[in-house]
């Protein structure tokens, strides 16, 4: 970077993270009737079970793998065209992603050509996605896949509809990122309610509805990414249909979404008072517990997505955070970077896991947060770790989900309790369980009283 803030290093890492496959995740709780199919070996398949929670998941997921015989053939497309064919004959499916992988990296097999073909053939929309873990980070998963939509959206409009011909909709926003209904409805709401001119959430939840936003994309967009990795989609949406993209924060936390609701309401000259009232009545329903962090030393591991703003969050609130890593620095962030480097934050991209191991144990602090792929790492040297899976899968998004960010990690800091931590691992494994039910159940509300009686019988009472 030029004119690098003096609070971001850089440095040589391998990204150590989960796999950029996870994006299956929270793609197939977006796009109804969807179905993946991945390119790649049986360990990406257990990845995706082991990862997903598939068993304890009630959302309709699934795919389908080809043998290793059929990637090494060199030719991929006859057995691809009657595994195509069987998944829609039985699932029946609207819409295809072709997962890629580090097989097919490996093997040189172009997903692109082969979902082009594919889409030919069945006259159903398969979307190549680059997901190989060995090329992307987990946090770029969910790009490669909504930029390969931006994709056939535009391909779908050529000759009919570009974009630069449209009827002039005057100024509206339309929100990126694969949210579920839960975060989708609140923000929906919360735009309403302050008078901004909303035309939806890209991508809808069917291909029709995917289909329909993106017929309103045009020069007059207001672009608004919903998370801070979709840096290929914003760059196609701007290319292909001139859109326009809003440098703000992400709505995370009562401070995240007054920023972004207030940088909305200048856009459109409309009065933001009510997002400063929102913003204070959600911080006053959340002061005591967020007090618990104040002055607590956290230290932000990324590729958990949503790391640098909950790393301005944690230090907004009081917390000192210091350290936090990012698989990469793109455009779609440098709002969120400035308010870091203001609050002295230290930003570390590409990060060198060994080196900032070390930092870890010099600096000692009072928690770890980490993707699953390092909190069990962590765990084992003795700290307190909490894991980012949370943030991944949780309603975070808008003043109304701004809670869910302080609903554990206070109690673990007070008491010296994580919900990674050695002591008692059946007891953690049995808490873990049912968080992820409540999470799969679209919202994280685990009372007070049963982290209460997680603690009691943590502390052996
Ligand atoms: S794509 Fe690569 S990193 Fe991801 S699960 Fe498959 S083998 Fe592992």
């Amino acid at each position: 970077m030029t004119n690098q803030p003096s609070n971001i290093a850089r440095e040589n890492g391998c990204y150590f993270s989960w796999c950029p496959l996870s994006c299956i995740g929270p793609l197939s709780r977006r796009i109804k009737n969807s179905y993946f199919i991945n390119v790649g070996m049986r360990e990406c398949a257990y990845f995706i079970q082991m990862g997903l929670s598939r068993r304890e998941s009630k959302t309709p997921f699934s795919f389908a793998i080809l043998e290793d015989s059929d990637i090494g053939s060199g030719n991929i497309f006859e057995p691809m065209r009657k595994l195509v064919e069987k998944v829609i004959n039985e699932n029946k499916p609207e819409i295809i992603f072709l997962m890629g992988s580090c097989s097919t990296e490996i093997m040189k097999l172009d997903i692109f050509e082969l979902s082009y073909k594919l889409t030919g053939e069945f006259n159903i929309p398969v979307i190549p996605v680059q997901t190989s873990g060995m090329c992307y980070s987990q946090s770029d998963g969910e790009d490669a896949a909504l930029s390969g939509l931006v994709d056939f959206c535009f391909s779908q409009a050529q000759g009919c509809d570009s974009g630069e011909g449209k009827e002039d909709r005057g100024e509206e926003v339309i929100l990126v990122g694969s949210v579920s209904e839960h975060a989708a409805a609140a923000l929906k709401n919360e735009m309403e309610k302050l008078g901004i001119p909303f035309a939806g959430i890209f991508p809808g939840n069917s291909v029709s509805e995917i289909l329909g936003i993106s017929k309103k994309l045009n020069k007059n967009s207001i672009i608004v990414p919903l998370q801070p990795y979709s840096f290929r989609t914003l760059r196609k949406l701007r290319q292909k249909y001139k859109c326009k993209i809003l440098n703000t924060t992400f709505p995370v936390g009562h401070d995240g979404s007054r920023i972004f609701y207030s940088d909305l309401c200048r856009h459109f000259r409309l009065p933001d008072d009510a997002v400063f009232d929102a913003a204070n009545n959600v911080w006053k329903s959340m002061e005591v517990k967020a007090g618990l962090l104040k002055n607590k030393k956290i230290f932000i591991v990324g590729d958990g997505l949503f790391e640098i703003p909950v790393a301005r969050f944690f230090s907004n609130i009081g917390a000192e955070v210091l350290e936090v890593s990012t698989p990469h620095i793109n455009p779609s962030i440098s709002k969120e970077l400035t308010l870091l480097e203001k609050q002295e934050v230290f930003v570390v991209e590409s990060a060198d896991i060994f080196l900032q191991f070390k930092r870890i144990q010099d600096k000692k602090p009072d928690m770890v947060v980490a993707p699953l792929s390092l909190a069990r790492a962590f765990q084992a040297h003795g700290f307190l770790t909490f894991p980012t899976v949370i943030y991944l899968r949780s309603e975070l998004l808008g003043f109304s989900n701004a809670k869910h960010l302080i609903e554990f990690a206070p109690h673990g800091t007070e008491i010296g309790v994580g919900l990674f931590h050695p002591k008692d691992v059946s007891e953690e494994r049995m808490f873990m369980r049912k968080i992820t039910k409540k999470v799969n159940e679209g919202m994280v509300k685990l009372g007070r009283d049963e982290i209460e009686k997680y603690i009691k019988v943590l502390e052996g009472k």
